[in-house]
């Protein structure tokens, strides 16, 4: 490649893909490709799409026709506009997408983008290239780490991938598909990546996969490691204040996993859990292999071994099938859990999926009203969570500048945004803020004086 390109990605759906996504510019740096948040001078455009719900594909191709006109424009300058389609997506519709948007030039799925370089390469060579295989070396060993410069721009806060992939085959989820077999990163080399980044400032880690807590990546000892322990040793990289994980299915919160919510102070207290109903004769249709009790089961374990435990979830209403007791037993479990935030999603029939082939599918307007009512309920339980943290007093991790002058934006313990007047020399820094005011679920609050020792956040049991 000569000279620098301008590079422009853009994400669509759930953490792995942002995360999937500054690793494709970091395999590009070498090659003299630059970020570029404007995506009409770039020479290189991808989209990194998701095709968890019909919406989320629909928008690739809505997208793609800005994206052609880009490149048509770009074309009357004399200039070569490259146009890629990267993520599920693609892997799920591969050359489709290329004969139902012909302007598109390299079509790449997610275990692919180790070979952006060659890939572009070929698609200069032959006009398109399109790279759907499951290959059998590991992406992860032929990417390039991030420089100090790329990794403070993405913030102090960050993921990192330790799993992909999913063996759970939840009859509405197209992941398996399109993510393939679950695989889980060896210990020594999650711990090589977040050793870079905290030696670049960060100080918050969460680590990512569709099934988290399926961990089972190799231990310095040969053998498989478990999430927890995994987390434990994490927690002991110089600068890493702070721990998360998501996404987690329930079945997999083994005791192990649940003791270090309770021992680990920099594990922090927030959950991402979902559920997906709150109907055991749905929940058996979905093939979650868990019921309503066992989930509860789980939380109560949770709670008993971190009180202040904020829980989020996922929901999906409309599931074929699904009644109005099924959908009533959803709600009541909402508020049985005491959740601080959820998402909700109408179910969409994936193709290819058992869940598009059933029966007896809930009409659209009956699922529009039912993900209604199931938001209400959700806002009153984060309404009710958050009324809890007024007057509260807890560390918040300032990760940027707030939208009004003087004001900064961090994270609670609990992962909700916290808006503060502070000075901008308190980004990356973790201080005490006394939570003052919540307006429309938005918190707001003051620094506590320096003379006053911080004080960790303190929320009574079923906060
Ligand atoms: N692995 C996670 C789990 O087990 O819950 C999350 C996978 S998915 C990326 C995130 C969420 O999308 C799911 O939890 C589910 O609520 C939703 N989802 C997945 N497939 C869907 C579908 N066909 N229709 C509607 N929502 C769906
Ligand atoms: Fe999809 Fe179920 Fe796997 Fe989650 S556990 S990624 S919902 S199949």
């Amino acid at each position: 490649m000569n000279g620098p390109r301008k590079l422009y990605v853009k994400s669509f759906g759930c953490q792995m893909n942002v995360y999937d996504s500054r690793r494709m510019a970091d395999v590009l740096a070498p090659h003299g490709y630059v970020e570029t948040a404007a995506a009409e001078t770039a020479d290189l455009v991808i989209l990194n799409t998701c095709h968890i719900r019909e919406k989320a594909a629909e928008k690739v191709y809505s997208e793609l026709g800005r994206v052609r006109r880009m490149k048509e424009a770009a074309a009357a300058q004399g200039r070569r506009l490259v146009i890629a389609v990267a993520g599920c997506v693609a892997q799920a519709e591969g050359k489709e997408i290329i004969r139902r948007a012909p302007a598109v030039d390299l079509v790449f799925g997610p275990q692919n983008y180790h070979r952006l370089p060659d890939l572009l390469a070929r698609a200069e060579r032959d006009g398109k290239a399109v790279d759907t295989e499951f290959p059998i070396d590991d992406k992860f060993d032929h990417l390039a780490a991030p420089d100090r410069a790329a990794i403070r721009a993405r913030g102090v806060s960050t993921f990192v991938t330790v799993q992909e992939g999913c063996d759970k085959f939840c009859t509405f989820c197209v992941v398996p598909y399109t993510r393939g077999a679950e695989i889980s990163r060896p210990v020594q080399k999650v711990l090589a990546e977040v050793e870079h980044l905290a030696e670049a400032g960060v100080r918050e880690v969460t680590l990512i996969g569709q099934n988290v807590n399926a961990y089972h990546g190799e231990g310095p000892d040969g053998r498989p490691w478990p999430l927890a322990r995994l987390l434990e040793r994490v927690a002991r990289v110089d600068g890493i204040d702070r721990l998360r994980y998501t996404t987690s299915h329930p079945r997999d919160m083994d005791d192990a996993l649940i003791a270090v919510h309770r021992d680990l102070p920099q594990l922090m207290p927030q959950l991402h859990l979902p559920v997906q109903s709150g109907s055991d004769r749905i929940l058996a249709a979905m093939n979650r292999r868990h019921s309503r009790a066992d989930y509860l089961d789980v939380v109560a374990r949770l709670r008993d071994a971190r009180p202040d435990l904020a829980l989020t979830s996922d929901f999906i209403v409309g599931f074929p099938g699904e009644t109005e007791a099924d959908f009533a037993a959803t709600l009541d479990l909402v508020d049985a859990i005491g959740l601080s935030g959820a998402f909700s999603f109408k179910y969409s029939p994936r193709p290819g999926t058992p869940g598009a082939e059933m029966d007896d599918q809930v009409a659209e307007d009956v699922k529009s009203q039912r993900l209604q009512r199931l938001q209400e309920t959700i806002d009153r339980n984060q309404a009710a969570f958050n009324r809890r943290c007024l007057h509260r007093t807890f560390d918040v991790l300032f990760e940027r500048p707030g939208r009004h002058r003087g004001q900064l934006v961090g994270r609670s313990p609990y992962l909700q945004p916290v808006q503060v007047d502070a000075p901008v020399s308190l980004i990356g820094e973790i201080a005490a803020v006394t939570v003052t005011e919540i307006a429309s679920n938005s918190l707001f609050g003051a620094l506590v004086q320096a003379q006053q020792p911080p004080v960790s956040a303190l929320l009574s049991a079923g906060a």
